[in-house]
């Protein structure tokens, strides 16, 4: 239909991390009607999917709010109120818990959803102003793994890889990624390249998922064993003589420790484990290693573990051993989950400092004190809490007041009926976020309504380091306010902030970032925001005069530990995990479906979202359930030791007899059930495997 579009404007979707290139079109009152992909940019070539299609419609979509709200108990109701007056009172609450209660008893929780400069600049008032230890985003929930894993590995953060990897791969091994509905668009990539060259694909899913379907070879795992996989892959290759014996000598440290573990892990032993028969895996192996170049991309069945950073040290190695480092379709990729996620990483400050800094390292606190005008003695010597930590440190009143920027835990986190009594304890909490019926203001003392995704400008970066434009399409909602003037605002309010450059226009800050990149491995210095919406997004590290990106890491095989080389870590598998057993005798799995986006606290309030897909339900197997008296389209009752879910039921082959599959994405749902057991180096929860007895609703 013609929607009358007068206008079609530059930004980048703000779902998922693939970081496509979107036109919001407006009407002749300035209305955003429609959205399209944008022709000539590098990662879509055009298309979106379904969220991007109707992102346009998040302008006016219902409960967004619209002024900031407080209340001095959260039984009261809430009274709408000014800026000046909520920002104020949320100062003094900081300032009271600090002074009662130390410095770190005030904690913020951020997100990956915000602008990269808005993250550089909450960083600056979170360590340069508030000056609390006890801050990190809601990464945690989904990258974590992939960033701890990198840093053991190659000595630091940074995805190697990139899209145009598919076009040059001779192999892909997906691990718990499924493509299709996770990340449509490079989904469509892989699938652009493999119409053009054929070469295997490999999943690695527990569940029968539609990437799986589309694969050479499907490999079921059991949940939580990819570590067994990976040990007997590299036990083949190196018993076989498979492995690039020149490469690990040039560029990698620790060969001899990582052989001698995986000497242990035989075909036949790893099977009993993993679930992958002895020939299945001696043959991937051989596929893999054999093949001129081979890349592997995961996801949140990699990260979602009590192993999910040994996973990726796992994926790691095995690309080191066969020289599948910093090479045309030789690669390691994790394929990140929200649009910003990266932004965080790089510049929030939330597990260090801007720019892949540390605070464990005097330099690197030096040059950012030094930068910001601030004694360098007011960082903490080593990173705080994690989110995952945050929370229960509510319980034991070590943290007392929250700042949640555009995360929503009463949802997203495990076994939430703790998470809402662990709200209910604070003394303090203020929730930012652009719409004013997230779960999470029901036990806030202030609402600050924040401006969404294309109501503001700076840049995102996506998975494979592109940094692309989002334009600001419309003016904020209401009062609404970008995130960034929040901040600024609210710094203001402190007297080490009144001291402090915080500066208003996105392009100052992003002229910030650029200094403090310069020389380093995630170089800005040669991007602005005009550059980069001409080229539709560049890649990191884009060098002062260089005219493009780089698309590749470790070309030159030099790595980012002071010797310059690669760890090989031997991982042994410790089974550590809650399992099925005779009371709770199925495996719970949970994942995405394609209409959705985290917990829908966007994509829920859009008509085609909810049509495609309204309602929680749960995948079971018709054996399983014809044994429990469970028939398709009826309903039943989930339970696990933390909590129960009533869902409808969908009976399907896709998952084993064993398992049943939930959409993380309804509040109402599977984090009632999970665990939430954490991966010791990155404190990611275990969302992906826990216990769980099914019976009749
Ligand atoms: Fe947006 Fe991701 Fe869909 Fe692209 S694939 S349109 S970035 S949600």
């Amino acid at each position: 239909a013609d929607k009358k579009v007068v206008e079609w404007k530059y930004t980048t979707c703000g779902y998922c991390s693939t970081g496509c290139s979107i036109e919001v079109g407006l009407n002749a009152e300035g209305k955003g009607v429609a959205g399209r992909g944008v022709g000539d940019a590098p990662v879509n070539q055009g298309k979106l999917c379904i969220k991007g299609i109707f992102e346009y419609e998040l302008f006016n979509s219902a409960n967004r709010g619209k002024v900031p709200l407080m209340r001095d108990k959260v039984y009261r109701p809430f009274l709408e109120s000014t800026w000046d007056k909520s920002l104020d009172f949320t100062a003094q609450e900081i300032t009271r818990i600090q002074e009662k209660y130390g410095r770190d008893s005030f904690a913020i929780i951020s997100t990956g959803q915000i602008l990269t400069e808005e993250f550089y600049t909450l960083g600056k008032l979170a360590r340069g102003v508030i000056g609390t230890n006890n801050y990190d985003g809601n990464t945690t929930l989904c990258m974590s793994s992939a960033v701890s894993g990198y840093k053991r590995s190659f000595g630091s953060d940074g995805p190697p890889g990139c899209y145009d990897d598919f076009d040059h791969t001779e192999c892909l091994m997906a691990f718990g990624s499924n493509l299709p509905e996770q990340h449509p668009i490079i989904y469509w990539r892989l699938k652009m390249a493999l119409e053009k060259r054929k070469f295997p694909v490999i999943v690695v899913d527990p569940r029968v998922t539609m990437f799986a379907q589309m694969a050479d070879i499907h490999l079921p795992i059991t949940p939580g064993t990819d570590v067994v996989l990976l040990n007997a892959m590299a036990h083949v290759i190196l018993k076989e003589g498979l492995a690039e014996q020149i490469y690990i000598d040039a560029h990698t440290t620790g060969f001899e420790e990582f052989s001698k573990l995986v000497e242990q892990y035989d075909p036949v032993t790893a099977s009993k484990i993993c679930g992958i028969d002895e020939d299945t895996i001696r043959h991937v192996a051989r596929v893999y290693a054999k093949a001129g170049a081979a890349m592997s991309i995961w996801t949140m069945g990699i990260n979602q573990s009590t192993h999910g950073s040994d996973g990726v040290v796992g994926i790691n190695s095995l690309n080191l051993i066969t020289g599948n480092i910093g090479k045309p379709g030789g690669t390691s990729l994790s394929i990140t989950g929200q649009c910003n996620a990266m932004g965080t990483r790089e510049w929030s400050s939330c597990s260090g400092l801007p720019g892949y800094r540390a605070l464990e390292k005097e330099k690197d606190r030096e040059e950012i004190a030094k930068f910001w005008g601030i004694d360098a003695s007011f960082f903490p010597e080593k990173r705080g809490m994690f989110m995952t930590d945050i929370l229960p440190a509510i319980e034991t009143g070590q943290i007392k007041g929250l700042w949640l920027i555009a995360t929503n835990p009463m949802t997203s986190m495990p076994n939430t009926p703790r998470i809402r009594k662990t709200l209910e304890k604070l003394e303090f909490l203020v929730v930012q976020d652009a719409y004013s019926d997230v779960e999470t203001t029901q036990y806030a003392h202030v609402y600050l309504p924040a401006a969404l995704w294309g109501e503001k400008e700076g840049v995102f970066t996506n998975t494979e380091r592109r940094v692309n434009l989002v334009r600001k399409v419309m003016e904020p909602h209401g009062d609404a306010k970008s995130d960034m003037w929040i901040f600024n605002q609210l710094a203001k309010r402190f007297e080490q902030g009144r001291k402090m450059r915080f500066p208003e226009k996105p392009s100052e800050v992003f002229d910030e970032m650029r200094e403090l990149s310069k020389g380093r491995m995630l170089d800005y210095s040669g991007m602005d925001h005009d550059k980069i919406e001409k080229h539709r997004g560049l890649q990191w590290p884009c060098t002062e005069g260089a005219e493009a990106g780089s698309p590749r890491l470790y070309t030159d095989g030099v790595f980012q530990y002071p010797d310059g080389k690669a760890k090989l870590i031997p991982l042994p598998f410790i089974d550590n995990n809650e399992r099925p057993d005779d009371d709770y005798p199925f495996w719970m799995n949970s994942g995405r479906v394609v209409e959705h986006f985290h917990t829908r606290t966007r994509t829920g309030k859009i008509g085609n979202m909810n049509k495609f897909s309204p309602t929680p339900y749960m995948e079971m197997n018709p054996d399983a359930a014809k044994k429990l008296g469970i028939e398709h389209m009826g309903y039943a009752r989930l339970i696990s030791r933390r909590g129960d879910a009533v869902v409808m039921v969908q009976l399907t082959q896709r998952v084993p007899p064993n398992m049943a599959f939930i959409p993380f994405h309804f509040h109402e749902c599977v984090n009632r059930l999970t665990l939430g057991l954490l991966d010791p180096h990155s404190r990611q929860p275990a969302f992906k495997q826990c216990a769980v007895k099914i019976e009749p609703a």
